[in-house]
């Protein structure tokens, strides 16, 4: 079985302790992990569907993993693929788009690169450039999680935060998905298996609904993923107390 390490950026406390990756903008704040988290437990989702097995470098929307920690495990683990999910920030706000980073040597890494550059701009998601960087030592490009791991790696760039337009799109259930399916099926390409698509349940629930669920999480008020499949079902009774027992502690210091 194929094995993928999925490595979402950064953690649920990186944007409170250090007031970096993230945005805020008339008050309200976007946290670069939270939107992270979000796509990758989608992608997690579409590649255990389509076969592949996962592993979790940074547990979802919890506490910050060092960059040691996230390639050491992935090593030691030896995964065939390690993807890295970020999102991009710029002094300039009209700067936008999606892209990705790949070491400079890895003729896999370049192919793995210009697959995921392809699927992205087929369902018309903006890219920055021709959407592809090469990362190389003494350059800006030069990211601990692409250089220190053994297998092929990649680390994408999924929109400017510090952009209104990529900002909007950010925001929804509907663009985490399109990306994640992205990033699935240029993994399933590059491994060489005809990616199914698992999404009919999700189609068929409506995004302002996904969106409340997603905000759970993004509180810490809910966690298990499992719970994200299951939008239109009931919560049982000892879920609620969990949920309502946090929003009590939280309420009351
Ligand atoms: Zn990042």
């Amino acid at each position: 079985m194929v094995r993928i390490a999925l490595d979402a950026g950064h953690g649920q406390d990186t944007y409170e302790q250090r007031n970096a990756k993230g945005i805020e903008t008339n008050g309200e704040v976007f946290e670069e992990h939270q939107f992270n988290a979000s796509v990758v437990s989608f992608l997690k989702e579409f590649l255990e569907y389509n076969g592949f097995s996962v592993l979790l470098t940074q547990p979802l929307y919890g506490k910050e993993v060092s960059l040691k920690e996230r390639t050491d495990l992935a090593n030691r683990t030896d995964v065939d693929l390690f993807w890295s999910v970020h999102a991009n920030a710029s002094n300039d706000p009209y700067t936008r788009g999606s892209c990705c980073f790949y070491w400079h040597s890895s003729d896999e890494g370049k192919r793995l690169a210009y697959l995921f550059a392809k699927h992205m701009q087929h369902s018309g998601i903006h890219l920055h450039g021709d959407g592809v960087h090469a990362s190389k030592i003494g350059e800006w490009t030069n990211f601990h999680v692409i250089r220190e791991t053994k297998m092929v790696a990649i680390l994408t760039e999924n929109g400017f935060m510090t952009n209104e337009e990529d900002l909007a799109l950010m925001k929804t259930s509907e663009y985490r998905r399109k990306v994640a399916r992205n990033h699935a099926q240029a993994i399933s390409e590059y491994f060489g298996h005809t990616y199914r698509n698992p999404e009919q349940q999700w189609e068929s629930i409506a995004s302002w609904k996904q969106e409340a669920v997603e905000w759970l999480y993004e509180e810490g008020l809910l966690e298990g993923e499992e719970w994200k499949q299951k939008v239109n079902d009931p919560l049982p009774l000892w879920a609620q107390a969990i949920v309502f027992k946090r929003l009590y502690d939280r309420l009351n210091g």
